[in-house]
C-alpha cells in the first residue's frame, strides 16, 4: 500500500524518521506543499525562499537517483494531501512533528481526516514536552532545561538513509519547481548567497565534516565576528538537512571544553522551541504584558521612526558594528550570534523601535529563519520573554565592537571605513575620522540611552 511522506523542514535521505517508516512500509510518495496562506505573517520570506529552493533541488536529485520523486504542490496543505491520499489510495501520511502554530493546527485537522502517523523526535536533541520539572511541570529557564537535557543523554540513536525506496507505478502531478520563482530574478540579490552557502544535505555533512575540525576552538573564539569560528550549520538545521542527533553522534567520541559550549548551543535551539511549544504566539505577543505599556517609536506613524528602521535595515546608522551586521546579512542571509545581539539590541533600545519589527526583518532576510530561534531571541534580547536579559541592560554597541576584535569583519562588510586602522575603526566619528562616505551616528550612545531609561520608568510607572 502506497504512503505518504509530509515533508516541510526535514529535506533529508538520512535519519529521518517518517521517511524510514514510510520506506519500510510500501510504496513511498513525498510531497511538499508550499503553503503560504496558512503561515500567514511566517510565510517564508526572501532569503529563506532562495534556501528552500536550492535544498527541495538538492533533494529532488537524492530521490531521483533512487528512481524516485517528490511531488510539489502549491496552497492548502490539509487539501493537497487529502487529494493526494485519494488518488493514490494510501491510507496512512507520515510526518515528523513540528510546532509552529501553523503546523500545529494543519496536523490537528489533517489527524481528523486521516491516519496521520507523527514522528516526535525527529529535527530536535528531545522529543518536545518531555522534559518534566520535578513536578512535572516545563521548564521556561534556560540553565535548568540544558541540565535536564544533559542528565537524559543519550538521545535517540541515528536513523540511516532507507534502504530502498520503492516507488508508486504511478506518480500524482506535481508543480515545476521553477514555477514557483522561489530565486529572485530582477533585482538579483543573491549573488553573495551564492557565494556564501552550499545548499543540501550533502553540503550541511561537508560542513559538519570541516567543522569537526574547529569545535575545538569554539568555546574561545564563538564571539569573535572576524574569525570563521562558529559551525554555520543553522539554515541546514532549520531546513532539516541535517539533525542536531546527527551532529551529536558524530562528535560522541570527541568531547572536548568547544564541543561542551557547542553542545549547550544546540540546546538552546531545543529550549526555543520548546519554549514556542508552550507559547506559540511568541513571534506575536510580549510574554512579559508590562511591556505592551512600553511607548515604542512607531514606524507606521512616525516618519522619523520609519526612516530610521530603513537606516538600520540598510546598514547606515553610523554605528559600524552594528552596519556591518546589518550588511553581513542582506549581503549573505546570515550574521554572527554576537553582532545578532548587538544589532537587535540596538534597535530595541537605542531607537527605541518594537522588536517585532527586527523580528520580521530577520525573517524576511536570514537563511535560518526560524519561527521558535528568531522570536526567543528577540524577546530575550528586548526583556520581555520568559527568560531575558532585562530591558535596562543595554549594550554599548562601539565597546563590544572592540572587545570582540571587530575591526577586520567591519572592513569586509563596510567598504567605506576599509582605510581606518584600530581603534578609530570602531568610532571613527569620535576620533574625527568619518568618511565623507560613512553616515555620522544617528544617536549618541548616551543620548539613546537615557531614552531608553525614560521609556521603560515610565512604563513602570504607568
Ligand atoms: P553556532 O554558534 O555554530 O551554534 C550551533 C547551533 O546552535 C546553531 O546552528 C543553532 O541551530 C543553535 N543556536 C546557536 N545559538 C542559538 C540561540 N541563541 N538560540 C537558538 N539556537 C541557537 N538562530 C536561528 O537558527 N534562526 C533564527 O531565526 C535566529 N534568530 C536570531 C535572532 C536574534 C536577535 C539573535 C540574537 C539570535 C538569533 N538566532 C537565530 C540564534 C543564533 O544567532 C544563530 O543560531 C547562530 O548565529 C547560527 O550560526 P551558527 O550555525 O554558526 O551557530
Amino acid at each position: 500500500e502506497t504512503q505518504i511522506v509530509w515533508l516541510r523542514r526535514d529535506l533529508r535521505m538520512a535519519d529521518n524518521p517518517a521517511l524510514y517508516e514510510a520506506a519500510k512500509r510500501g510504496p513511498v510518495v513525498a510531497v511538499y506543499v508550499l503553503d503560504d496562506d496558512r503561515a500567514s505573517t511566517h510565510a517564508y520570506g526572501g532569503a529563506s525562499r532562495w534556501w528552500l529552493h536550492h535544498s527541495l533541488e538538492a533533494l529532488q536529485n537524492s530521490f531521483a537517483s533512487r528512481h524516485a520523486k517528490i511531488v510539489l504542490r502549491r496552497g492548502d496543505a490539509v487539501e493537497h494531501l487529502l487529494q493526494i491520499a485519494e488518488e493514490t489510495g494510501a491510507k496512512t501520511i507520515h510526518a515528523n512533528r513540528h510546532f509552529e502554530p501553523w503546523w500545529r493546527n494543519a496536523e490537528k485537522t489533517l489527524g481528523e481526516k486521516i491516519d496521520l502517523e507523527r514522528y516526535d523526535d525527529a529535527n530536535f536533541l528531545t522529543v518536545m514536552g518531555s522534559i518534566k520539572t520535578g513536578t512535572g511541570g516545563q521548564y521556561k529557564i534556560y540553565t535548568p532545561f540544558s541540565r535536564a537535557v544533559r542528565s537524559q543523554y543519550p538521545p535517540r540513536d541515528e536513523l540511516p538513509e532507507p534502504e530502498t525506496l520503492s516507488s508508486p507505478e504511478t506518480y500524482p502531478e506535481s508543480d515545476d519547481i521553477a514555477d514557483w520563482k522561489l530565486l529572485p530574478s530582477k533585482p538579483d540579490w543573491a549573488a553573495g548567497m551564492r557565494d556564501f552557502w552550499k545548499v543540501g544535505e550533502a553540503a550541511a555533512h561537508e560542513r559538519l565534516e570541516w567543522w569537526e575540525t574547529h569545535v575545538d576552538d569554539y568555546d574561545d573564539k564563538r564571539n569573535f565576528p572576524s574569525v570563521e569560528k562558529t559551525s554555520r550549520l543553522s539554515p541546514h538545521l532549520h531546513f532539516g538537512e541535517i539533525t542536531p542527533v546527527q551532529i551529536w553522534h558524530h562528535f560522541k567520541h570527541k568531547r572536548s571544553k568547544g564541543w561542551d559550549t557547542y553542545e549547550s548551543e544546540l540546546i538552546w535551539r531545543d529550549y526555543a522551541q520548546n519554549t514556542v511549544a508552550q507559547f506559540p504566539l511568541y513571534a506575536r505577543d510580549n510574554y512579559r504584558e508590562d511591556f505592551d505599556k512600553i511607548k515604542w517609536r512607531d514606524p507606521e506613524t512616525d516618519e522619523k521612526a520609519a526612516k530610521d528602521l530603513k537606516k538600520w535595515q540598510q546598514g547606515r546608522t553610523g554605528y559600524p558594528i552594528v552596519d556591518a551586521g546589518m550588511r553581513e546579512l542582506w549581503q549573505t542571509g546570515w550574521m554572527h550570534n554576537r553582532v545578532r545581539m548587538i544589532t537587535a539590541s540596538f534597535l530595541i533600545k537605542h531607537l527605541l523601535i518594537d522588536w517585532r519589527h527586527g523580528e520580521q526583518w530577520f525573517w524576511d532576510t536570514l537563511v535560518d529563519a526560524d519561527y521558535a530561534s528568531n522570536a526567543t531571541n528577540w524577546q530575550w534580547t528586548a526583556g520581555t520573554g520568559v527568560d531575558s536579559n532585562m530591558f535596562v541592560r543595554i549594550m554599548a554597541p562601539l565597546s563590544q565592537s572592540e572587545k570582540f576584535d571587530s575591526a577586520a569583519y567591519i572592513r569586509k562588510y563596510v567598504p567605506e571605513l576599509a582605510g581606518l586602522d584600530e581603534p578609530y575603526i570602531h568610532d571613527p566619528e569620535e576620533f574625527g575620522r568619518l568618511p565623507k562616505a560613512y553616515p555620522p551616528k544617528m544617536i549618541a550612545h548616551k543620548e539613546a540611552r537615557e531614552r531608553a531609561l525614560a521609556a521603560y520608568k515610565a512604563m513602570k510607572d504607568d
